[in-house]
């Protein structure tokens, strides 16, 4: 057997191209192979972080080396299977490779993520081992880039609601970002991770970016136009109110109906309609008492009506909800657009709430 290409001995015959090579050869027309099934389906761009599965085997290792080579950005993600040694020395192997590369591993454990390790799962579904493992890791690697999108709003969560930690912030950043990176076809991981880098990283540009890009892979996304509606807080009331009703018009009973309602008492209160954005904040309530925001923005309203008692009862309710809050913190932490921080600062003093 020869070379197909330079005639020396080949190590490796391939039936399908009818075709024998050598060592560096082989590997020549891998990546040849590589390079065109990218480019023949449109897969990516060097402009798009790929999140490359990695089992240890020779066959994905094999190929996010050849992205690295080729100039890709990639981070690996190794799900641990939790089948004894052999996941162990899989997981070792994965992160010497990622080590050595200097890239990213993530690695997400199967007994986590669906209860169980893949051995149990075997036990409790009577199917062979492969039909278990092969859906589990079909569904863990697909959500992978939401589930950073939802760690990233968790952290948001604690970070504005639980003591303004830095670890905190960051770990909102970092997780949003891995949504963006990961989701660039995955809608909701993307509007996620616009919410999130609005409100935290404050880079209101990048967000609204992620919310064009989920809007441009699915029009009728209401989840996108839930959370794109908190371009309320960046000062932009008249996109925040058009996306925030048509979240409420494509999907009426939505538990994150709240999260429109509250974007809309934004946006109504930047506009001087007080009456509106108390209403709003009202609806808001309806659908999540415990939201402290929704009190907060209530309050600011009424204050602004000059129903000063009102007014109060709704401050006490933030404080209920959200006991060390202060009006200067919640808005270091979520910076909203002058236009609005003013006059909510202003009226939220007059409602008792403290600087
Ligand atoms: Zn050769």
């Amino acid at each position: 057997m020869k070379c197909r290409k330079c005639g020396g001995a080949a190590v490796l015959e391939l039936r399908r191209h009818n075709a024998a090579f050598c060592s560096p050869h082989f590997i020549e027309f891998f990546d040849k192979q590589v390079a065109e099934a990218i480019h023949a389906h449109r897969m990516f761009t060097r402009e798009e972080t790929v999140l490359v599965a990695v089992s240890g085997g020779k066959d994905s290792l094999g190929l996010w080396d050849t992205l690295i080579e080729a100039g890709y950005r990639t981070a690996g993600l190794y799900l641990d299977l939790g089948i004894y040694d052999y996941s162990k020395e899989s997981r070792d192997k994965c992160e010497a490779f990622a080590a050595a590369r200097r890239q990213t591993l993530h690695v997400e454990r199967v007994e986590e993520a669906v209860g169980a390790p893949i051995p149990e799962v075997q036990k409790v579904t009577r199917r062979p081992t492969c039909s278990a493992c092969g859906l589990s890791k079909r569904y863990l690697m697909n959500r992978a880039a939401l589930a950073h999108g939802y760690a990233a709003y968790c952290h948001e969560n604690l970070f504005v609601r639980a003591g303004r930690r830095e670890e905190n912030r960051q770990a909102t950043i970092r997780h949003a970002h891995a949504a963006l990176a990961y989701g660039q076809d995955d809608a909701m991981a993307l509007a996620l991770a616009g919410f999130n880098i609005g409100m935290i990283e404050h880079d209101r540009a990048a967000a609204r970016e992620a919310f064009e890009a989920a809007l441009a892979l699915s029009p009728s996304s209401a989840f996108t136009y839930f959370w794109g509606s908190s371009v309320a807080w960046a000062g932009e009331a008249e996109r925040a109110i058009e996306w925030a009703k048509r979240a409420l018009r494509l999907s009426p009973f939505d538990p994150w109906s709240y999260f429109a309602w509250s974007a809309l008492s934004v946006a109504f209160f930047q506009q001087a309609g007080y009456d509106d954005a108390a209403n709003a904040a009202r609806k808001s309530i309806q659908g999540n008492p415990g939201f402290s925001i929704s009190h907060m923005l209530l309050a600011g309203a009424l204050a602004k009506l000059g129903s000063i008692d009102e007014a109060k009862a709704a401050a006490s309710r933030v404080l209920a909800l959200h006991p060390r809050f202060s009006i200067g913190e919640w808005c270091a932490a979520i910076d909203p657009a002058p236009a609005i921080a003013a006059p909510l600062t202003e009226a939220l003093r007059v409602a008792g709430l403290p600087d």
